[in-house]
């Protein structure tokens, strides 16, 4: 790993040239929300403050619709971008999300050849967070607002430029023509990221959250839990580690396409016969928790949930993932407090 310099009056021509060089995705600010983009104007990009996208940036290599295949007169693939992609600016939680869902379609016995081609030809550049917002909790399950995974380098901010972390040997290459960070640039990004981190919460003891979730499958937890729920789906959308999926021919277009799909609706578990192992929203979210904070444990010993705070953010009913990982340690076997 190196550090490299990029001063405040590079940064604009810096990314331009990137911007020439790929298909560069990065935050812009619209209206309501910020969204990744594909640049035409970097002074569009919108990194600094607190706030994140509100999609994810998944949606890059897992889009919520994606034709696998056309069949109008015989079968033909669907062909990938000319250039490669970067995503600049993505979250250090979003960067983790997409080596966690690396997992999920990286799979060495099926490996899903539609996200491995975006992914391959991608370049992921984070940005440091110095300033987390109240329901970021990424340092509760495994990450950090300086974490490395999933980036192939990190941009941190300092007052007259960035200190780029670089991980990767293709970032090697991108940034080899800027100079080296100084060392007192290097002891200020370590001074800034103890002080974030030490605003934060603390990390979650994973086993004792899995041990405790699987302690209270049968139990009444999971009704009380998922009361309020209205099954709109919204959790799991706007997730940066879900990757539900259905598949459906679209008989008309004669095309073959994959569309997001979420545990969190009733149909979604409805079999053919009629019978839906996952009957209410009850079991419903306990899959949803399960799948986060058990099932990945056991897989991959990660939780599969980053801490990125949408889903609490968003939910129209204040279900907040936290709160039920919290209230789940204080229950006993049986769902009752302890
Ligand atoms: S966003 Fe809230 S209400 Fe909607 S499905 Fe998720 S938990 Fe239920
Ligand atoms: S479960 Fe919620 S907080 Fe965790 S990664 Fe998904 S949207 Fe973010």
């Amino acid at each position: 790993m190196s550090a490299k310099w990029l001063s405040n009056p590079d940064y604009t021509e810096f990314l331009s040239r990137l911007m020439h060089e790929y298909l560069l995705y990065a935050p812009v600010k619209n209206e309501k929300e910020l969204t990744f983009q594909l640049m035409k104007d970097v002074s569009q990009i919108a990194i600094k403050g607190s706030s994140n996208t509100r999609f994810p940036p998944k949606s890059l290599f897992f889009p919520q619709s994606e034709v696998l295949m056309k069949y109008a007169g015989g079968l033909h693939s669907v062909e990938n971008e000319e250039k490669d992609k970067m995503l600049f600016g993505i979250r250090p939680c979003d960067a983790r999300a997409i080596s966690l869902l690396d997992h999920a379609f990286d799979d060495e016995q099926a490996p899903d050849h539609y996200w491995q081609s975006k992914r391959d030809s991608a370049i992921v550049i984070s940005y440091a967070c110095l300033a987390p917002r109240e329901t970021c909790f990424c340092t509760a399950v495994g990450g950090s607002p300086f974490d490395a995974a999933g980036a192939d380098a990190q941009f941190v901010k300092l007052e007259d430029g960035f200190v780029v972390q670089v991980y990767s040997k293709r970032a090697e290459k991108i940034f080899a023509d800027l100079p080296d960070a100084q060392k007192d640039m290097l002891k200020a990004v370590k001074t800034l990221s103890a002080q974030v981190i030490a605003g934060m919460p603390e990390a979650l003891e994973k086993q004792q959250v899995h041990d405790k979730l699987l302690d209270l499958f049968e139990s009444d937890f999971w009704r009380e839990t998922s009361e309020s729920c209205l099954g709109c789906g919204v959790c799991t959308f706007l997730c940066p580690t879900c990757f539900c999926f259905d598949i459906v021919d679209e008989t008309l277009r004669k095309e073959r396409v994959r569309n997001w799909d979420s545990c969190m609706f009733r149909i979604y578990s409805l079999e053919a016969s009629g019978h839906n192992p996952r009957p209410t929203k009850s079991e419903r979210t306990r899959q949803r928790v399960m799948h986060k904070y058990a099932y990945w444990v056991d897989q991959i010993n990660e939780i599969g949930c980053t801490g990125c705070g949408r889903c609490v953010e968003f939910c129209p009913v204040n279900i907040d993932i936290r709160e039920i990982v919290e209230n789940a340690l204080h229950r006993d076997s049986a769902g009752g407090a302890k």
